[in-house]
C-alpha cells in the first residue's frame, strides 16, 4: 500500500521547514551521514496515530525570474497539487493575508486536492483571534499552529489524515514486480526505460491511470510480469525548473511510494554527486528494495579495476545502503542490460521474504550465544523471542526484558547475522525491540 503524501505549500518564511522538521522528528537521523544535511531535506516519513505518510516540504524552490517569488510559489504549488494526496496550505498569523497567499489559494482552488489551512506563528492563545481573517482564503476553518512552540501540530495532522484516500485494492496483482527508475536529470532514466523495453515496445500498452495520474508500463519477460512505475509529473513538466533538485525529488517520490524496487540511476561518466545521495536516501527511508544502476558505462575509461573501484565509491558514499547491489550498464549500447531484470526479480523476492519464526529464533539465539549483549549499569539485555511482523520491507520484532538496553551497535550486529543467514540482498530490514508483556 503506497503511503499517502502530504505537501506543505506556502510562500517563503511562513514556517514550512520548521513544521516539516517537527513532523518528521527524529526519524531523519538514520540516513544522514554528516551533520547539516537536514536543512536540504524535502521529503520524509511522518506518523500520526499509527498512520504513516510521507511529507514534502515544498519550500524554497528558486527560479531566476523577475517576479521570482510569485513564480516559485506557483511552481511548488503546481508540483504539490500533482503529487500530493493532501495539501497543507501554510500562512503566517503575524503577516496576515498577503497577495502571495492569495496567489497560492487561487492555484489550490483549481485543483481537486483536499486542502488544510494552517495558520502558523500563533505562539500564544491571545493570538488565537488573528486566525479569523484567514477565512477569507476560502478553505474553511483555519487551524492555529506554532512551529516554534509545537502547538496545534496534532490538530493539523488529524485534519490532513482525515482526507487521505480510502485504502483501495492494489492496482496490480501480487505477482507483478513494480519498479521505478529514479535519479537526477540526464543520468539516462528515459534511455534505460526504452532500452529495457526493447522490442517489447510494440506490445506494451501505456495505461493512463485515472485515479493516480499514473503512466505505467506493464510488460512481461521470461514469464515474469513487471511494471515500470512512472508518474504524470515526470512527463508534463516544462524545462524551466526541470533541472532543480527539488523538482527531481518531488517527481521521484511518488514513484518511490508506488514501487517495490527502486533503480537508483547514477551517471558512471560524471560520478556520484550529493543529489544522488539525497535521492537514494528517500528510497531507503521509504523501505523499498534498491539497486544502484551505474549507467553510461560505455563512455567510462576503464580497466579491470574500474568496476571494483566504482563499487567501492558507492559503498563509501551510501553508507546506509550496503545491501543494495550495483549493476553497470549502458542504455546506449545495451551492454550488460540483460543482467538487470534478474537482479530486480531477486531483490523483489528478498523484499517480500518471510522467515519462519522457529528458524529466525534459531539464528537469533545462535547470534546471542556467540556474542552476548553487553551489560549496561549492571543490567543485561535479554532477548526472549523474535518474530517477523511485516514484509516489504521485512520487519523483525524482538521481545526483550528492557528495550532501552538495546544499543545501536548490537542491533547492527543482529542485522548482520540475520542478513548472513537469510540473504536479504537489495532490501532494507528493520529491527524493533519491544518489552515482552
Ligand atoms: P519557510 O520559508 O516557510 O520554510 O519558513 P521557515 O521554517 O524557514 O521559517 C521562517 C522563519 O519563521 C524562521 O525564522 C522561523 O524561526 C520562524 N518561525 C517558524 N515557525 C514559527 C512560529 O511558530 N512562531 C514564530 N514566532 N516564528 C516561527
Ligand atoms: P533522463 O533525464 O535521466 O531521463 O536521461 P535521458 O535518458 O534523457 O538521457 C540523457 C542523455 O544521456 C541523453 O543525451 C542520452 O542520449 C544520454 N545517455 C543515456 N544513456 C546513455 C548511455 O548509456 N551512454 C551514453 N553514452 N549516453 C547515454
Amino acid at each position: 500500500m503506497a503511503r499517502p503524501i502530504i505537501a506543505i505549500v506556502g510562500r517563503p518564511n511562513v514556517g514550512k521547514s520548521t513544521i516539516f522538521n517537527r513532523i518528521i522528528g527524529d526519524r531523519l537521523a538514520i540516513v544522514e551521514d554528516r551533520p547539516g544535511v537536514t536543512r536540504d531535506r524535502l521529503y520524509g516519513i511522518g506518523e500520526w496515530l499509527n498512520q504513516s505518510f510521507s511529507v514534502i516540504d515544498t519550500g524554497g524552490i528558486e527560479i531566476d525570474d523577475e517576479d521570482a517569488i510569485l513564480k516559485s510559489v506557483r511552481v511548488q504549488a503546481e508540483l504539490a497539487i500533482e503529487e500530493a494526496d493532501v495539501i497543507i496550505f501554510m500562512v503566517d498569523a503575524k503577516a496576515g493575508v498577503t497577495p502571495s497567499d492569495e496567489e497560492v489559494a487561487q492555484l489550490l482552488f483549481r485543483s481537486k486536492k483536499p486542502v488544510v489551512l494552517a495558520v502558523n506563528k500563533v505562539d500564544n492563545l491571545q493570538r488565537q483571534d488573528e486566525i479569523y481573517e484567514f477565512y477569507s482564503l476560502g478553505f474553511g476553518d483555519p487551524i492555529a499552529i506554532s512551529g516554534s512552540h509545537g502547538i496545534g501540530i496534532g490538530d493539523m495532522l488529524e485534519a490532513a489524515c482525515a482526507h487521505f484516500p480510502d485504502k483501495k485494492d492494489e492496482e496490480y496483482g501480487e505477482e507483478v514486480i513494480k519498479f521505478a527508475l529514479i535519479g537526477r536529470p540526464n543520468v539516462g532514466k528515459s534511455s534505460l526505460t526504452n532500452a529495457i523495453l526493447g522490442e517489447e515496445r510494440v506490445i506494451v500498452s501505456d495505461i493512463a491511470g485515472t485515479t493516480r495520474d499514473a503512466i505505467d508500463t506493464p510488460f512481461e519477460r521470461d514469464g515474469q510480469k513487471y511494471v515500470i512505475i512512472d508518474t504524470a509529473g515526470m512527463r508534463k513538466r516544462g524545462k524551466v525548473y526541470e533541472n532543480t533538485e527539488k523538482y527531481s525529488v518531488m517527481r521521484a517520490m511518488k514513484a518511490i511510494e508506488r514501487a517495490d524496487v527502486i533503480l537508483i540511476v547514477i551517471d558512471g561518466h560524471e560520478g556520484i554527486i550529493e543529489q544522488d545521495k539525497h535521492i537514494a536516501g528517500y528510497a531507503h527511508e521509504a523501505g523499498k528494495a534498491a539497486i544502484f544502476v551505474v549507467n553510461k558505462w560505455d563512455i567510462v575509461d576503464k580497466d579491470d579495476k574500474t568496476m571494483h573501484q566504482f563499487t567501492q565509491k558507492i559503498r563509501d558514499h551510501f553508507l546506509f545502503m550496503t545491501y543494495a547491489p550495483v549493476v553497470f550498464v549502458s542504455a546506449k549500447t545495451t551492454q550488460r542490460l540483460h543482467k538487470l531484470l534478474p537482479v530486480v526479480m531477486q531483490v523483489a523476492e528478498n523484499h517480500a521474504l518471510r522467515i519462519q519464526t522457529h528458524v529466525l529464533n534459531d539464528v537469533v539465539s545462535d547470534a546471542v550465544a556467540y556474542n552476548p549483549p553487553p551489560t549496561d549499569k549492571g543490567k543485561r539485555l535479554r532477548i526472549n523471542y523474535a518474530t517477523q511482523v511485516a514484509v516489504k520491507p521485512p520487519v523483525f520484532v524482538l521481545f526483550v526484558n528492557e528495550p532501552e538496553l538495546m544499543h545501536f551497535s548490537y542491533e547492527r550486529y543482529l542485522d548482520n547475522r540475520i542478513r548472513a543467514a537469510f540473504g536479504f540482498e537489495g532490501t532494507p530490514i528493520r529491527i524493533l525491540s519491544r518489552r515482552k508483556s
